[in-house]
């Protein structure tokens, strides 16, 4: 009855393993008719077994791998299969009935078939379950990152990336919602809102989650403003009885795919949208402002981020971070009573300023390292001022919150101190103010830590920023630095509102037994000022700019300053 050889068969079986997901693809009409024929077998069938619970209970997945659908058939021949990860294939084969002898031959071949179709299966089923693990996200049911790479890396390589925009997106409030809700309604919600924005697509548009409630999003430019709008505030269902609802938002880091600035890589698009979503956050932070669009002008700035993280490992090893010293002066007396010290980075024959690079080393730990070099230098010049006999004043030194959460802060303190044997009294430790709880907690063992040794702290920039009373309440700091923005502005008319805040911060902090400073005082008019509130010590161009150590001292050694 055969019509082909075996080998034939193998051929035609190959063949038709090339259309891959029918091997082992749930029931359609596309299964084989043809081949099935010769060997008389008139149809192949097999329940999948995802595991054992399913194979006890009967729950299978059915798939047809070969129907030569107008012949009557009878199930003769049954072949179970275990894949090595423990699930299990039943193969059925069935016979046109009424041939019902198979002989030992075609039993043979019928069974190497099986076996081949077994080795398939298991690969397709493999190549699956790996494509989902590799490219998808459960939780939310969208892909995630390494999709969107592949997606973006053949967006480009056909030539139509400059269709596209790409967004980082951040949902807003989420840790709020995830209160509210609970952690699981939470996730229906973040579900929802994902799926409402995939809806909105056409096409190739894709989002894809980075971790968290950060995803990536690819549309088309002509559908953005639509995207845009649903980013800007969608109110969810998050409750399908009581049709409860909450309202979603998301920041947003876009970037509007042209020529102006050539793509190349997806890696370049990812950079560009974590630059903007940056933004996005710090001036959703600042100014309700929840979308940031990628530019040249942003493109810039990161590459200046970009230099400066890469110059800092080389610049510090070369010490090129040097000591300014600011004189802080007693009005009363007219003579230097401290200093601040003050970085300044001299590079490529140019002394930097540090608006340039701090707020860059903020953004990691690198400021971190800055912060001990700078406390290590300014020991060591106190170390010399004292064995060459000086009237050594105490000095200040900026530490940054990124410190905070350093459990050891103390510790490294300390020793960088006593390491260059500087009596504690010389130091002050300058911290601006918190914004959140669990930075306020580490702000009070900070502080609280620094006191016990003897070292001085002072609040800096106080009443910029969301300035809170509790800081001065709960913490016992020794100084206050007034920010300059209370003081008139040269040539201003003076604002009353700010002469009594000013006032008030003045007779506040000396009532609390804390030392206050006034911060870039620069005119007469503000010296008078401040000795009409009694506050005494000043920092500021007014005596002195910061300056380099052996200019500062100069200071040290009973110089007289003047008011004039
Ligand atoms: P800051 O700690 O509030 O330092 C005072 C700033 O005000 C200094 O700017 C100083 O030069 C400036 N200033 C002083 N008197 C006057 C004045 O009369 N008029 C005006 N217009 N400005 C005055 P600088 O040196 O550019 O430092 C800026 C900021 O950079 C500092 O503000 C501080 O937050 C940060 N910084 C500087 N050095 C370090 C450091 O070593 N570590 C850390 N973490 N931050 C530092
Ligand atoms: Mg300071
Ligand atoms: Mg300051």
């Amino acid at each position: 009855m055969q019509s082909k050889s075996f080998r034939g068969i193998l051929q035609n079986f190959m063949m038709m393993m090339e259309g891959f997901p029918n091997t082992l693809g749930p029931d359609c009409d596309s299964a084989l008719e043809e081949p099935c024929l010769f060997l008389n077998i008139g149809r192949i069938t097999a329940d999948y077994y995802a595991n054992l619970k399913d194979e006890i209970e009967g729950n299978s997945e059915k798939y047809t791998l070969f129907d030569s659908k107008d012949v009557e058939m009878q199930n003769v021949h049954n072949v179970e299969k275990r894949t090595p990860v423990g699930t299990v294939i039943v193969y059925h084969v069935y016979a046109k009935k009424g041939y019902m002898s198979w002989d030992e031959e075609e039993l043979v071949r019928i069974d190497i078939l099986i076996k081949m179709l077994f080795v398939f299966n298991g690969r397709t089923k493999l190549q699956l379950a790996n494509y989902r693990l590799s490219f998808y996200d459960p939780d939310m049911e969208v892909y995630n990152l390494k999709y969107f790479f592949k997606t973006l890396s053949e967006v480009i390589r056909h030539g139509e990336i400059n269709e596209y925009a790409a967004l980082y997106i951040n949902l807003r409030h989420f840790s709020a919602v995830n209160l509210q809700l609970g952690r699981s309604l939470g996730n229906v919600v973040m579900r929802r809102y994902i799926g409402y924005i995939n809806d909105m697509f056409t096409g190739n548009e894709h989002i894809a989650r980075i971790g968290g409630d950060n995803f990536a999003i690819l549309v088309k430019q002509s559908n953005l403003e639509n995207v845009l709008e649903a980013l800007a505030g969608t109110a969810i269902t998050y409750d399908d009885k009581t049709h409860d609802r909450i309202l979603v938002s998301a920041s947003a880091g876009v970037y509007i795919i042209t020529d102006t600035i050539p793509v190349h890589s997806p890696t370049e698009i990812m950079d560009r949208i974590s630059v903007a979503i940056a933004i996005a956050k710090r001036n959703n932070h600042n100014a309700q402002e929840n979308f940031a669009f990628f530019d040249t002008a942003m493109m810039k700035e990161n590459e200046r981020v970009l230099r400066i993280s890469s110059l800092f490992p080389s610049a510090i090893e070369n010490e090129e971070f040097i000591v300014y010293y600011q004189p802080k002066v007693s009005v009363d007396e007219c003579r230097l009573v401290g200093a601040e010290a003050l970085c300044r980075w001299e590079h490529d024959g140019r002394l930097i300023s540090p608006a340039e690079f701090i707020p860059v080393l903020e953004r990691g730990i690198d400021i971190c390292k800055l912060d001990f070099y700078m406390l290590d230098h300014v020991c060591r010049d106190i170390r010399r001022w004292l064995d060459e006999g000086r009237s050594v004043v105490k000095v200040s030194v900026n530490l940054s919150r990124r410190h905070l959460s350093d459990m050891d802060l103390l510790q490294h303190i300390v020793e960088i101190v006593d390491r260059n044997n500087v009596p504690h009294e010389y130091i002050e430790v300058e911290l601006t103010e918190t914004t959140t709880d669990v930075e306020f907690k580490d702000l009070k063992r900070v502080i609280s830590g620094l006191q016990e040794v003897g070292i001085a702290t002072s609040v800096d920039d106080f009443g910029i920023g969301y300035s809170s009373l509790t800081l001065i309440k709960d913490i016992t700091w020794n100084v206050l630095k007034v920010d300059r923005s209370f003081l008139p502005e040269h040539g201003e008319n003076y604002d009353t509102k700010k002469e009594v805040m000013l006032r008030y911060v003045v007779g506040m902090a000396q009532g609390m037994g804390l030392e206050c400073v006034a911060e870039g005082v620069e005119t007469l008019e503000q010296i008078k000022l401040l000795m009409d509130c009694k506050c005494d010590i000043v920092q500021g161009f007014y005596f002195d700019r910061p300056m380099p150590v052996d200019e500062f001292v100069t200071r040290l050694d009973n110089y007289k300053y003047e008011i004039k």
